[in-house]
């Protein structure tokens, strides 16, 4: 089991430069982070003994467990559906959330974070093919959306922008990524005082090659790293 895992980050690796190369890109803009749905800390840490750093959980019951349980130096983020009601569990430990979606999270983020004296770095999620069942705000409100987060809630720092592109496959999600990097590279020449847009976190097992030829700073991982998920969800 550790051999596959060695093996699948070696490929992921592999790809990863291969689609720099191609872009013109240093493979050394992508940061891999591992998805940890259905993997348990014993292959958590078989990862980060391959170098994995970063690690990200969809549900904040899990995320939560093993943020306990894993003992070793890790960075968590925060990738799904974020309640209002969960944002305690989370908020004072993970290093990144990647789903601000809407506005009254963002206002209960910043609240829990003024309580905590503390400020927290977000990525907002965009809902890049616009489809229903999928988080994230419309393409065409992200920079309003940015802009009144910005405006507003002055505990917030926007590190970036996230998105799960449709699921059609490999290279046909590439116009989407292309809309995303444009949109990034709008959303950093907004006149903002805690925007940075450092990160670009888009590109999961089955399309990472073409976000990452797109301009993808973060690639989001699970069964590219760990192997097939009994189901996804
Ligand atoms: C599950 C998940 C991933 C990783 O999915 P894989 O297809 O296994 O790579 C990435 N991002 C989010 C938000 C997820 O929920």
């Amino acid at each position: 089991m550790a051999d596959d895992i060695r093996r699948n980050i070696d490929t992921v690796r592999e790809r990863i430069a291969k689609a720099c190369a191609g872009a013109g890109r240093d493979p050394g803009e992508v940061e891999i982070l591992a998805v940890t749905k259905q993997v348990e800390p014993p292959r958590i840490q078989q990862a980060w003994e391959l170098g994995i750093r970063l690690f990200g959980e969809n549900r904040v019951q899990e995320l939560v467990r093993k943020m306990e349980a894993v003992r070793f130096p890790v960075k968590w983020h925060m990738i799904g559906q974020l309640q209002k009601n969960k944002v305690k569990y989370v908020i004072n430990t993970v290093s990144l959330i990647q789903s601000l979606d809407r506005p009254s999270l963002a206002k209960e983020l910043d609240r829990q974070a003024k309580k905590l004296g503390r400020t927290v770095d977000v990525l907002v999620q965009v809902n890049i093919g616009k489809e229903p069942q999928k988080g994230g705000v419309a393409p065409e409100e992200a920079l309003s959306f940015i802009e009144t987060v910005d405006r507003d809630y002055d505990s917030l720092r926007i590190e970036g922008l996230m998105a799960i592109a449709p699921d059609v496959g490999g290279e046909r999600s590439r116009p989407y990524f292309a809309a995303m990097r444009r949109l990034f590279e709008e959303a950093g020449g907004l006149r903002a005082q805690r925007v940075r847009m450092r990160c670009l976190s888009m590109g999961m097992s089955a399309d990472y090659d073409a976000a990452v030829a797109e301009g993808a700073t973060m690639v989001r991982l699970g069964s590219a790293i760990f192997g097939e998920r009994k189901q996804s969800r």
